[in-house]
Protein backbone atom coordinates (compact mmCIF):
# COMPACT_ATOMS: atom_id res chain seq x y z
CA UNK A 1 0.00 0.00 0.00
CA UNK A 2 1.31 3.48 -0.41
CA UNK A 3 2.74 5.83 2.33
CA UNK A 4 1.37 8.51 2.91
CA UNK A 5 3.30 11.24 5.23
CA UNK A 6 1.63 13.02 8.21
CA UNK A 7 3.02 15.36 10.04
CA UNK A 8 2.63 15.06 13.51
CA UNK A 9 1.07 18.59 15.47
CA UNK A 10 2.40 18.13 18.76
CA UNK A 11 0.29 19.32 21.86
CA UNK A 12 2.30 22.21 23.51
CA UNK A 13 2.12 20.92 27.02
CA UNK A 14 3.69 18.21 26.02
CA UNK A 15 1.22 15.64 26.52
CA UNK A 16 0.73 14.41 23.30
CA UNK A 17 -0.73 15.28 19.83
CA UNK A 18 -3.27 17.94 18.66
CA UNK A 19 -7.00 16.14 17.67
CA UNK A 20 -6.03 17.97 14.44
CA UNK A 21 -3.31 15.56 14.06
CA UNK A 22 -6.06 12.02 14.22
CA UNK A 23 -7.86 14.12 11.37
CA UNK A 24 -4.85 14.52 9.30
CA UNK A 25 -4.32 10.70 9.77
CA UNK A 26 -8.00 9.69 9.24
CA UNK A 27 -8.14 12.00 6.37
CA UNK A 28 -4.45 10.49 4.96
CA UNK A 29 -5.91 6.76 4.87
CA UNK A 30 -7.94 7.38 2.03
CA UNK A 31 -5.06 8.04 -0.05
CA UNK A 32 -2.86 4.77 1.55
CA UNK A 33 -0.98 4.06 4.42
CA UNK A 34 0.01 6.50 7.20
CA UNK A 35 3.35 6.96 8.24
CA UNK A 36 3.16 10.13 10.99
CA UNK A 37 6.60 12.29 11.48
CA UNK A 38 7.40 13.98 14.72
CA UNK A 39 9.77 16.51 14.80
CA UNK A 40 10.01 18.07 17.88
CA UNK A 41 12.08 17.89 21.53
CA UNK A 42 13.28 14.71 22.79
CA UNK A 43 10.19 12.57 24.04
CA UNK A 44 7.80 14.28 22.06
CA UNK A 45 7.62 10.93 20.03
CA UNK A 46 7.22 8.90 22.99
CA UNK A 47 4.40 11.05 24.74
CA UNK A 48 2.81 11.13 21.13
CA UNK A 49 3.39 7.48 20.45
CA UNK A 50 -0.28 5.69 21.60
CA UNK A 51 -2.41 8.19 19.80
CA UNK A 52 -0.61 7.97 16.70
CA UNK A 53 -1.07 3.92 17.03
CA UNK A 54 -4.51 4.49 17.77
CA UNK A 55 -5.35 6.34 14.66
CA UNK A 56 -3.85 4.33 12.18
CA UNK A 57 0.23 5.62 12.04
CA UNK A 58 1.72 2.07 10.57
CA UNK A 59 5.45 3.77 11.18
CA UNK A 60 6.56 6.87 13.36
CA UNK A 61 9.42 8.97 11.38
CA UNK A 62 10.97 10.24 14.95
CA UNK A 63 12.98 13.42 14.32
CA UNK A 64 14.02 14.61 17.30
CA UNK A 65 16.68 16.59 19.20
CA UNK A 66 17.03 19.46 21.17
CA UNK A 67 18.43 21.81 18.14
CA UNK A 68 15.39 20.93 16.24
CA UNK A 69 13.16 22.60 18.55
CA UNK A 70 14.92 25.81 18.88
CA UNK A 71 14.08 27.28 15.26
CA UNK A 72 10.81 28.35 13.73
CA UNK A 73 8.74 26.26 10.85
CA UNK A 74 11.86 26.10 8.67
CA UNK A 75 13.43 22.49 10.01
CA UNK A 76 9.90 20.64 9.64
CA UNK A 77 9.95 21.57 6.05
CA UNK A 78 13.28 20.07 5.74
CA UNK A 79 12.82 17.14 7.36
CA UNK A 80 9.90 16.75 5.48
CA UNK A 81 11.70 17.39 2.38
CA UNK A 82 14.03 14.98 3.19
CA UNK A 83 11.41 11.65 3.69
CA UNK A 84 9.78 13.02 0.63
CA UNK A 85 13.12 11.93 -1.38
CA UNK A 86 13.95 9.36 0.72
CA UNK A 87 10.95 7.78 0.96
CA UNK A 88 8.48 8.95 -2.00
CA UNK A 89 5.35 8.99 -0.86
CA UNK A 90 2.43 9.22 -2.59
CA UNK A 91 1.42 12.19 -0.60
CA UNK A 92 1.52 14.42 2.34
CA UNK A 93 -0.52 15.49 4.82
CA UNK A 94 -0.51 18.15 7.25
CA UNK A 95 -2.73 19.68 9.74
CA UNK A 96 -4.42 23.55 8.51
CA UNK A 97 -2.81 25.66 11.23
CA UNK A 98 -1.26 28.66 10.40
CA UNK A 99 2.10 26.91 10.97
CA UNK A 100 1.37 23.53 9.03
CA UNK A 101 0.13 25.96 5.95
CA UNK A 102 3.30 27.68 6.46
CA UNK A 103 5.49 24.29 6.70
CA UNK A 104 2.91 23.14 3.61
CA UNK A 105 4.01 26.09 1.38
CA UNK A 106 7.79 25.48 1.76
CA UNK A 107 7.47 22.00 1.12
CA UNK A 108 5.87 22.32 -2.04
CA UNK A 109 8.73 24.48 -2.94
CA UNK A 110 11.38 22.66 -2.02
CA UNK A 111 10.29 19.35 -3.36
CA UNK A 112 8.70 21.23 -6.82
CA UNK A 113 5.13 19.84 -5.92
CA UNK A 114 1.64 21.53 -6.26
CA UNK A 115 -0.43 22.04 -2.86
CA UNK A 116 -3.54 22.63 -1.73
CA UNK A 117 -4.66 24.16 1.66
CA UNK A 118 -7.82 23.94 3.75
CA UNK A 119 -8.81 20.86 2.18
CA UNK A 120 -12.46 19.40 3.98
CA UNK A 121 -12.32 15.70 2.22
CA UNK A 122 -9.58 14.06 0.35
CA UNK A 123 -10.96 11.14 -2.20
CA UNK A 124 -9.11 7.78 -2.77
CA UNK A 125 -7.99 8.87 -6.46
CA UNK A 126 -6.38 12.37 -4.35
CA UNK A 127 -9.04 14.97 -5.77
CA UNK A 128 -9.43 17.40 -2.44
CA UNK A 129 -12.76 18.91 -1.96
CA UNK A 130 -12.25 23.12 -0.50
CA UNK A 131 -15.03 25.66 0.66
CA UNK A 132 -14.43 29.01 -1.42
CA UNK A 133 -16.26 32.21 -1.31
CA UNK A 134 -16.86 32.13 1.89
CA UNK A 135 -18.65 28.84 1.47
CA UNK A 136 -20.39 30.13 -1.68
CA UNK A 137 -18.45 27.56 -3.88
CA UNK A 138 -17.30 24.13 -2.97
CA UNK A 139 -13.96 23.41 -5.09
CA UNK A 140 -12.88 19.70 -6.46
CA UNK A 141 -8.72 19.71 -7.56
CA UNK A 142 -6.35 17.49 -7.85
CA UNK A 143 -2.73 18.36 -7.83
CA UNK A 144 -0.51 17.54 -10.87
CA UNK A 145 3.02 18.18 -10.38
CA UNK A 146 5.40 16.33 -7.62
CA UNK A 147 3.83 14.76 -4.31
CA UNK A 148 0.60 16.13 -3.50
CA UNK A 149 0.50 18.16 -0.77
CA UNK A 150 -2.42 18.62 1.70
CA UNK A 151 -3.36 20.55 4.43
CA UNK A 152 -6.63 19.47 6.33
CA UNK A 153 -8.70 21.69 7.60
CA UNK A 154 -9.45 21.58 11.42
CA UNK A 155 -13.29 19.52 12.23
CA UNK A 156 -13.70 18.53 8.93
CA UNK A 157 -12.88 15.01 9.39
CA UNK A 158 -14.18 12.76 12.33
CA UNK A 159 -11.21 10.92 13.72
CA UNK A 160 -11.64 7.46 13.49
CA UNK A 161 -9.50 4.41 15.40
CA UNK A 162 -7.63 1.84 13.00
CA UNK A 163 -4.78 0.66 15.60
CA UNK A 164 -1.74 0.06 13.42
CA UNK A 165 1.70 -0.67 14.93
CA UNK A 166 3.26 2.81 15.06
CA UNK A 167 6.55 1.62 14.43
CA UNK A 168 9.35 3.96 15.25
CA UNK A 169 11.95 4.54 12.93
CA UNK A 170 14.65 7.60 13.68
CA UNK A 171 15.27 10.16 10.88
CA UNK A 172 18.97 11.72 10.90
CA UNK A 173 18.69 15.25 11.44
CA UNK A 174 20.58 17.75 9.27
CA UNK A 175 19.57 21.37 9.49
CA UNK A 176 21.03 23.83 6.81
CA UNK A 177 21.75 27.13 8.09
CA UNK A 178 19.09 28.45 6.40
CA UNK A 179 17.10 26.61 8.43
CA UNK A 180 18.67 28.14 11.42
CA UNK A 181 18.25 31.80 10.77
CA UNK A 182 15.20 32.58 12.95
CA UNK A 183 16.01 31.06 16.48
CA UNK A 184 13.32 30.70 19.14
CA UNK A 185 14.31 32.72 22.41
CA UNK A 186 11.60 32.28 24.59
CA UNK A 187 8.47 30.14 25.03
CA UNK A 188 5.11 31.24 26.94
CA UNK A 189 2.36 28.97 27.26
CA UNK A 190 -0.63 31.11 27.02
CA UNK A 191 -2.96 31.02 29.23
CA UNK A 192 -5.93 28.93 28.72
CA UNK A 193 -9.51 28.67 30.19
CA UNK A 194 -11.18 25.08 31.07
CA UNK A 195 -12.96 25.65 27.62
CA UNK A 196 -12.24 23.24 24.41
CA UNK A 197 -9.97 25.11 22.15
CA UNK A 198 -12.59 27.02 19.80
CA UNK A 199 -11.58 25.39 16.25
CA UNK A 200 -11.54 22.02 18.02
CA UNK A 201 -14.33 22.53 20.09
CA UNK A 202 -17.69 20.17 18.97
CA UNK A 203 -19.99 22.56 19.96
CA UNK A 204 -19.53 26.33 20.03
CA UNK A 205 -21.92 29.12 21.28
CA UNK A 206 -21.26 32.22 19.51
CA UNK A 207 -22.46 35.41 20.95
CA UNK A 208 -23.02 38.99 18.43
CA UNK A 209 -23.48 42.42 18.69
CA UNK A 210 -27.00 41.69 20.26
CA UNK A 211 -25.56 40.61 23.57
CA UNK A 212 -25.19 44.04 24.15
CA UNK A 213 -22.08 44.05 26.14
CA UNK A 214 -18.97 42.56 28.14
CA UNK A 215 -20.51 41.82 31.24
CA UNK A 216 -24.13 40.18 29.38
CA UNK A 217 -21.34 38.04 27.56
CA UNK A 218 -21.87 35.95 30.61
CA UNK A 219 -24.86 34.47 30.28
CA UNK A 220 -23.05 33.04 26.46
CA UNK A 221 -20.40 31.65 29.15
CA UNK A 222 -22.72 30.10 30.86
CA UNK A 223 -24.50 28.57 28.31
CA UNK A 224 -21.49 27.58 26.91
CA UNK A 225 -20.18 26.01 29.93
CA UNK A 226 -23.49 23.87 30.57
CA UNK A 227 -22.72 22.44 27.20
CA UNK A 228 -19.03 21.86 27.80
CA UNK A 229 -18.53 24.25 24.46
CA UNK A 230 -16.23 26.78 23.87
CA UNK A 231 -17.33 30.40 23.34
CA UNK A 232 -16.89 32.16 20.03
CA UNK A 233 -17.77 36.38 19.08
CA UNK A 234 -19.05 37.99 15.84
CA UNK A 235 -16.34 40.60 14.44
CA UNK A 236 -19.34 43.20 15.93
CA UNK A 237 -19.39 41.53 19.12
CA UNK A 238 -15.17 41.98 18.95
CA UNK A 239 -15.38 45.39 17.46
CA UNK A 240 -17.43 46.53 20.15
CA UNK A 241 -14.85 45.28 22.84
CA UNK A 242 -17.32 42.45 24.38
CA UNK A 243 -15.27 39.94 23.71
CA UNK A 244 -11.76 39.22 22.77
CA UNK A 245 -10.26 39.35 19.22
CA UNK A 246 -8.98 35.46 19.11
CA UNK A 247 -12.77 34.25 20.04
CA UNK A 248 -13.78 36.12 16.63
CA UNK A 249 -15.56 33.78 13.97
CA UNK A 250 -15.44 34.78 10.23
CA UNK A 251 -13.67 35.35 6.99
CA UNK A 252 -11.47 37.60 9.13
CA UNK A 253 -11.16 34.96 11.97
CA UNK A 254 -11.63 32.09 12.54
CA UNK A 255 -13.28 29.07 10.82
CA UNK A 256 -15.18 26.10 12.95
CA UNK A 257 -16.89 23.61 11.78
CA UNK A 258 -18.48 21.78 15.07
CA UNK A 259 -21.42 19.49 15.19
CA UNK A 260 -23.68 22.54 16.87
CA UNK A 261 -22.84 26.34 16.57
CA UNK A 262 -25.31 28.15 18.79
CA UNK A 263 -25.49 31.70 17.07
CA UNK A 264 -26.99 34.63 19.77
CA UNK A 265 -27.86 38.14 18.71
CA UNK A 266 -25.74 37.20 15.64
CA UNK A 267 -27.75 38.77 12.38
CA UNK A 268 -25.70 35.88 10.00
CA UNK A 269 -23.42 38.39 7.83
CA UNK A 270 -21.58 36.19 4.68
CA UNK A 271 -18.69 37.43 6.85
CA UNK A 272 -19.27 35.56 9.98
CA UNK A 273 -21.32 32.83 7.83
CA UNK A 274 -17.49 32.41 6.18
CA UNK A 275 -16.54 30.57 9.59
CA UNK A 276 -19.17 28.70 10.75
CA UNK A 277 -21.25 27.39 7.69
CA UNK A 278 -19.93 24.16 7.41
CA UNK A 279 -20.85 23.57 11.51
CA UNK A 280 -22.90 20.42 11.04
CA UNK A 281 -26.29 21.41 13.25
CA UNK A 282 -26.58 25.22 13.16
CA UNK A 283 -28.95 26.94 16.59
CA UNK A 284 -29.88 30.45 15.94
CA UNK A 285 -31.57 32.83 18.74
CA UNK A 286 -32.18 36.47 17.61
CA UNK A 287 -35.07 38.38 18.70
CA UNK A 288 -35.53 39.57 14.69
CA UNK A 289 -37.40 36.89 12.77
CA UNK A 290 -36.34 37.98 9.89
CA UNK A 291 -32.34 37.83 10.63
CA UNK A 292 -30.38 35.99 7.86
CA UNK A 293 -29.32 34.01 9.93
CA UNK A 294 -32.47 31.88 10.37
CA UNK A 295 -32.29 30.86 6.36
CA UNK A 296 -28.62 28.71 7.59
CA UNK A 297 -30.40 27.45 11.18
CA UNK A 298 -31.84 24.23 11.30
CA UNK A 299 -33.88 25.29 14.36
CA UNK A 300 -33.97 28.94 15.29
CA UNK A 301 -35.29 30.81 18.20
CA UNK A 302 -37.50 34.06 18.31
CA UNK A 303 -36.94 35.61 21.23
CA UNK A 304 -34.76 38.26 23.24
CA UNK A 305 -31.49 36.34 24.26
CA UNK A 306 -31.67 37.69 27.74
CA UNK A 307 -34.71 35.57 28.35
CA UNK A 308 -34.28 32.37 26.04
CA UNK A 309 -30.14 31.86 26.55
CA UNK A 310 -30.69 31.72 30.64
CA UNK A 311 -33.67 29.57 29.93
CA UNK A 312 -31.98 27.14 27.74
CA UNK A 313 -28.65 27.20 30.39
CA UNK A 314 -31.32 26.43 33.34
CA UNK A 315 -32.88 23.47 31.82
CA UNK A 316 -29.56 22.08 30.03
CA UNK A 317 -27.60 22.15 33.17
CA UNK A 318 -30.71 20.57 35.59
CA UNK A 319 -31.14 17.74 32.91
CA UNK A 320 -26.47 16.92 33.40
C1 LIG B 1 -13.89 42.54 5.15
C2 LIG B 1 -14.85 42.18 6.25
C3 LIG B 1 -14.54 41.13 7.08
C4 LIG B 1 -15.41 40.76 8.10
N1 LIG B 1 -15.09 39.69 8.89
C5 LIG B 1 -16.00 39.29 9.81
C6 LIG B 1 -15.75 38.15 10.61
O1 LIG B 1 -14.69 37.50 10.54
N2 LIG B 1 -16.69 37.77 11.49
C7 LIG B 1 -17.88 38.44 11.66
O2 LIG B 1 -18.70 38.02 12.50
N3 LIG B 1 -18.12 39.53 10.92
C8 LIG B 1 -17.21 39.99 10.03
N4 LIG B 1 -17.46 41.12 9.33
C9 LIG B 1 -18.61 41.98 9.75
C10 LIG B 1 -19.94 41.51 9.22
O3 LIG B 1 -20.18 42.10 7.97
C11 LIG B 1 -21.06 41.95 10.19
O4 LIG B 1 -21.00 43.34 10.37
C12 LIG B 1 -21.00 41.27 11.55
O5 LIG B 1 -20.89 39.89 11.39
C13 LIG B 1 -22.24 41.60 12.34
O6 LIG B 1 -22.15 41.06 13.62
P1 LIG B 1 -23.47 40.77 14.44
O7 LIG B 1 -24.30 39.78 13.69
O8 LIG B 1 -23.07 40.43 15.82
O9 LIG B 1 -24.15 42.21 14.52
P2 LIG B 1 -25.46 42.74 13.82
O10 LIG B 1 -25.43 42.52 12.37
O11 LIG B 1 -25.66 44.12 14.33
O12 LIG B 1 -26.61 41.78 14.38
C14 LIG B 1 -27.00 41.76 15.73
C15 LIG B 1 -28.20 40.84 15.81
O13 LIG B 1 -28.57 40.71 17.16
C16 LIG B 1 -29.99 40.67 17.21
N5 LIG B 1 -30.37 41.12 18.55
C17 LIG B 1 -30.20 42.35 19.11
N6 LIG B 1 -30.61 42.35 20.38
C18 LIG B 1 -31.07 41.10 20.64
C19 LIG B 1 -31.66 40.47 21.78
N7 LIG B 1 -31.83 41.15 22.94
N8 LIG B 1 -32.01 39.17 21.69
C20 LIG B 1 -31.85 38.47 20.54
N9 LIG B 1 -31.32 39.01 19.42
C21 LIG B 1 -30.92 40.31 19.47
C22 LIG B 1 -30.45 41.59 16.11
O14 LIG B 1 -31.77 41.27 15.70
C23 LIG B 1 -29.42 41.33 15.04
O15 LIG B 1 -29.86 40.33 14.14
C24 LIG B 1 -16.60 41.50 8.31
C25 LIG B 1 -16.91 42.57 7.47
C26 LIG B 1 -16.05 42.92 6.46
C27 LIG B 1 -16.40 44.06 5.55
Amino acid sequence: MAEVLVLVELDPTGSGVRKTTLEALTAARALGEPSAVVVGAPGSAAAAHDALAEYGAAKVYVAESEEIDSYLVAPKAEVLAQLVASVSPAAVVIPSSAEGKEVAGRLAVKTGSGFLTDVTEIAPDGTATQVAFAGATIVHSKVTVGTPIYTVRGNSVTPEPAPAAAAEEPVAVTLSDAAKLTRVVDRVVEQKSSRPELTEASIVVSGGRGVASAENFAIIEALADSLGAAVGASRAAVDSGYYPHTFQVGQTGKTVSPQLYIAVGISGAIQHRAGMQTSKTIVAINKDPEAPIFELADFGVVGDLNTVVPQATEQITARR
